[in-house]
């Protein structure tokens, strides 16, 4: 109820507060999520209330010339702005945090309850003059005045006290900004109530303020380059589709070699070409969003109608058969290539929907460039094969039963086996044997080779141990390392901790790399590397022959042996030509002195000429397949 010397001034600034939010909510591309409803339900719901507010002033100063219905009117549209901007913060909280589902019927109850009881004391002032009367034309606070506020606040509480738990979207940071502006305002209430400062509505837009800033910003879900939505707020979008069982049609739109046009052309045209893709894109008519999913890539969620989005397909494929153009350059032909995925049909949740996109593009980049692809009409059992591999693969860790078998290696010198090599096995109990082909790609590309890899450290140096390798004839292990492994820069500690927990020597161990070990963060890969020789591991190059074979690799890197692959021997025996270039090879090594393993090796006749020929060690079936450690060392014992 205000009073005739009400400073107006706080008013004033909270009106312009609150046009100012509604300028810069207006300018700004957003999706019109639910939450983003309730927000602006809550801001107009304020803004009306400011302004029922100044009225009211005016009102009460020029009390002489308005009538006790106008009175009312603005008083009773204030009790109601105050009321509905109340619950709609509230079901904002609802919607921004996670809420047990008997929370939510609680809530529910609450608003009913509250907005009931607040429309039948508007209703029936009139008649009990509960909220306030006129007493010869004088304005009189009624025996419940206070209510409505009262009803507010407890609304703003319930829905406080309803956060089961923080939704991953606000952090815990911010919902203590969110409950420390709540309490600023209800502190700005009793202010008021009390008559002290009347700053409550000026408080309540400093908070819709904050709130703007720290959860409603829409740059947090921008790409500043292309002016589309980032890729961050594209996973929050598709979950909360999937979420509310929306079905939609996923569209990733990726150029192809655009990196061609960044270095003909230069960044800024690369960066204006993504522009007006971007907004070709969104300038579709169909209803959607669009994303920038990856560096050259857009991803256009649409509403589903499976005719559209054919449509729609063709339309961006024709787009892309005529040039673009920018400021400072003639026409630019550029190819994309389209993906569509339809969901829930072809992929059921936001995880699953990603892997596809990233697989159906990479297929589809590798067959056919420029071209629209469906992928329900592609094969997608290799991505459901790999998501079981990779749950296989999860679970043999959990369970520690991932094994390590031995394959001898045979010393032509010695006419002895000398060493070995450690291959990792896993047997899934519904997919069976599973080839490390298949699931070291999967560990690697998810990260799990990391544990694994010193899961398998640790068996190998447990193996040298227990079976007290030191005395018998077999002088090492080779162990494999994958290049994810040696870009991990704590690997060389960890791994002369491993040797050391098991009482194993750095010459026991022999730890097998490939090529491609170039080709990631290479200094950290130097570095572990050079740590690893220091400490007196050597090195092994594998596959040798079936990669690009850079010389120069083999100079800078401390190896001591190079394995011949398996691919490249068994060619030399079927062409001549590859048997030429092998014997050059090997002599080539020789006189590097570098020490030679043949792999693959099957016959007798094989092992006779790669011997011949200068190989010093061999490996393969002829002489035996992979075994458990025991069955290893029972054929150690035989052939002694
Ligand atoms: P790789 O290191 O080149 O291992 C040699 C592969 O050739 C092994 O396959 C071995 O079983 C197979 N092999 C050996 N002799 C013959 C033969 O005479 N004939 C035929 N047909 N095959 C032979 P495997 O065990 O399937 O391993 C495949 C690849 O998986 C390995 O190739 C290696 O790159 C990777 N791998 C195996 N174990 C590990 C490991 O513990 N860690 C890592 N990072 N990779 C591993
Ligand atoms: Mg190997
Ligand atoms: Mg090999």
């Amino acid at each position: 109820m205000v009073l005739p010397d009400w400073n107006l001034a706080y008013d004033y600034a909270a009106a312009v507060g609150m046009i100012m939010l509604f300028v810069w909510y207006g300018n700004e591309k957003r999706i019109p999520s639910r939450a983003h409803r309730a927000f602006l339900g809550t801001c107009i719901g304020i803004f009306l209330m400011v302004v029922a507010e100044i009225i009211e002033v005016f009102f009460v100063r020029y009390r002489e010339h308005i009538s006790d219905g106008a009175m009312s009117i603005v008083l009773y549209a204030q009790i109601m702005t105050i009321l509905s901007a109340c619950l709609y913060f509230a079901y904002y909280i609802r919607l921004t945090t996670k809420v047990s589902q008997k929370n939510i019927e609680n809530f529910t109850l609450i608003i009913k309850v509250s907005s009931i009881t607040c429309f039948t004391l508007v209703l029936l002032n009139p008649l009990v003059k509960w909220l306030f009367y006129f007493d010869n034309h004088v304005l009189k606070p009624g025996k419940l005045f206070v209510l409505p506020y009262l009803i507010g606040v407890l609304v703003m509480l319930s829905a406080f006290g309803n956060i089961t738990k923080l939704s991953r979207e606000i952090t815990l940071r911010k919902c203590v900004i969110l409950i420390v502006n709540f309490f600023i305002c209800i502190a700005a209430l009793i202010l008021q109530i009390t008559g002290v400062a009347t700053i409550f509505s000026f408080a309540l837009v400093i908070g819709c303020m904050t709130v703007y800033h720290y959860l409603q910003n829409p740059h947090s879900v921008m790409d500043t380059t292309t002016g589309q939505f980032n890729r961050r707020f594209m996973n929050e979008y598709i979950k909360y589709r999937f979420d509310v069982n929306k079905s939609m049609g996923v569209f990733l739109i990726a150029m192809d070699d655009f990196k061609f046009i960044n270095k003909s052309y230069g960044i800024d045209v690369g960066d204006q070409l993504l522009c007006q893709v971007g907004e070709y894109l969104n300038g579709l008519k169909y209803p959607g969003e669009v994303f920038r999913f990856g560096s050259d890539q857009f991803c256009a969620v649409m509403d589903k109608n499976l005719s559209q989005i054919e449509d729609v397909a063709d339309e961006i494929h024709e787009r892309f058969m005529h040039p673009w153009y920018t400021e400072s350059t003639d026409g630019i032909m550029m190819s994309a290539s389209i993906c569509i995925v339809k969901c829930p049909q072809d992929a059921a949740d936001l995880g699953e929907l990603i892997e596809i996109l990233d697989y159906s593009m990479a297929l589809a980049k590798k067959t056919k460039k420029g071209a629209v692809c469906y992928a329900s009409e592609m094969n997608l059992d290799k991505i459901r094969r790999d998501k079981a591999v990779e749950k296989a693969v999860r679970l043999a860790m959990d369970r520690d039963e991932i094994m390590v078998h031995y394959q001898p290696i045979y010393s032509v010198s010695k006419g002895a086996y000398n060493s070995a090599e450690a291959l990792v096995r896993l047997k899934d109990d519904e997919l069976g044997w599973i080839p490390p082909d298949e699931f070291i790609p999967i560990a690697e590309k998810n990260g799990f080779i990391i544990d694994m890899g010193d899961m398998i450290l640790e068996k190998v140096c447990c193996f040298i141990r227990d079976f007290n390798l030191k005395e018998s004839n077999i002088e090492y292990i080779e162990v494999n390392i994958s290049t994810v492994q040696l870009m991990h820069k704590d690997f060389a500690s960890r791994a002369k901790k491993i040797l050391e927990e098991y009482d194993v020597t750095p010459d026991q161990i022999n730890i097998e790399i490939t090529e491609t070990a170039t080709m990631g963060d290479v200094s950290i890969v130097d570095k572990n590397i050079r740590e690893l020789a220091e400490y007196g591991i050597k090195f092994s190059l594998d596959d040798y022959g079936s990669g690009y074979s850079n010389i120069d690799y083999i100079n800078q890197m401390p190896f001591s042996i190079i394995k011949l692959d398996k691919s490249i021997i068994w060619e030399s025996f079927k062409n001549v030509k590859a048997g030429i270039t092998l014997e050059y090879t090997i002599r080539m090594l020789n006189e590097l002195q570098l020490l030679i393993v043949a792999e693959g090796v099957e016959t007798e006749d094989m092992k006779n000429h790669l011997a011949d020929i200068g190989c010093h060690y061999m490996q393969g079936w002829y002489y035996s397949k992979a075994v458990c450690d025991q069955d290893f060392m029972a054929l150690i014992e035989k052939s002694a």
